[in-house]
């Protein structure tokens, strides 16, 4: 890493997620060690959309949990104060038709920075361990479509300051059907016309499909589009913090990008590329 730059980690996940290991102190330890300026904890939101009080503990921190992550990522704030900026934020999902549910839950805080992610497609989680059979059963090219219907409506929601790993369903190795492509223009315009940013995600690069989020072609369409990057790891363990940083700098330096984005309380701050 180019010394001096200003280094960022925008997804990165506690414990509390239930899928997520470590110390948070410890993902601050390791930010500082690998030169960064700014580290944003964005843990899963609550399964608000899903029914039941936390349906699934394993996948997102339940609502009782909340609290106490605000309370703590603020009280890290205060301790790293100097050395390294800890950052308020989220990564939610986007869910057709529970949009003011959502909106209820960002008002409680006040966030840094919101991640909006697509998870839940057709009925069903699109990334979990066993999402990768839907492709066989339900049709690649059908929940690719799906998905990029759903991200669209979530750029257009402005409920979100990002969004995360564009080309999720790809994860296991499933790349878009070329018959897709109009959806995917259709939601590279939507975010475009939003104004709401992407991330570069190292965390394809550790998944089967081997990839950075958004994939090199589909990552120079949304740079050519305007649409603004910030960098992330989607950490869920101390380690990956900054992972693959190197890998993903790449890629926005190939794809065109000049520069990134820091949030506070989700104002946008824009910095050089190095
Ligand atoms: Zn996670
Ligand atoms: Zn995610």
């Amino acid at each position: 890493m180019q010394q001096g730059a200003y280094q960022t980690d925008y997804h990165v996940h506690t414990a509390r997620c239930g899928h997520a290991g470590g110390d948070m102190r410890n993902y601050i330890l390791t930010a500082i060690s690998r030169g960064l300026s700014e580290i944003a904890f964005t843990d899963h939101v609550p399964l608000y959309f899903l029914p039941g009080e936390d349906p699934d503990p394993r996948l997102a921190m339940t609502r009782a949990e909340m609290p106490g992550y605000v309370d703590e990522v603020r009280a890290l704030r205060q301790e790293f104060a100097g050395r390294i900026d800890v950052l308020l934020g989220l990564e939610a999902d986007y869910a057709e038709g529970h949009e003011a549910a959502l909106e209820e839950i960002l008002r409680e805080h006040d966030w840094d920075v919101v991640l909006g992610s697509v998870h839940w497609v057709a009925g069903d989680w699109i990334d979990a361990p066993a999402s990768g059979k839907r492709h066989e059963t339900e049709g690649t090219a059908r929940l690719w479509r799906e998905y990029y219907r759903l991200l669209a409506k979530a750029a257009g929601s402005g409920l979100f300051d990002v969004l995360t790993h564009f080309d999720l369903p790809k994860k296991f190795g499933h790349h878009m059907p070329g018959e897709v492509a109009d959806a995917e223009a259709a939601a590279v315009e939507a975010a475009r016309r939003a104004g709401v940013a992407i991330e570069v995600s190292s965390a394809g690069l550790r998944k089967g499909v081997q990839e950075e989020y958004p994939a090199p072609r589909l990552l120079r369409k949304l740079v050519d589009a305007g649409v603004p990057i910030v960098l992330s790891s989607d950490a869920h363990a101390p380690a990956e913090v900054a992972w693959g940083r190197n890998e993903i700098l790449a890629a926005a330096r190939a794809a065109g990008a000049r520069e990134h984005l820091s949030f506070r309380k989700r104002e946008r701050r824009r910095h050089p590329l190095f």
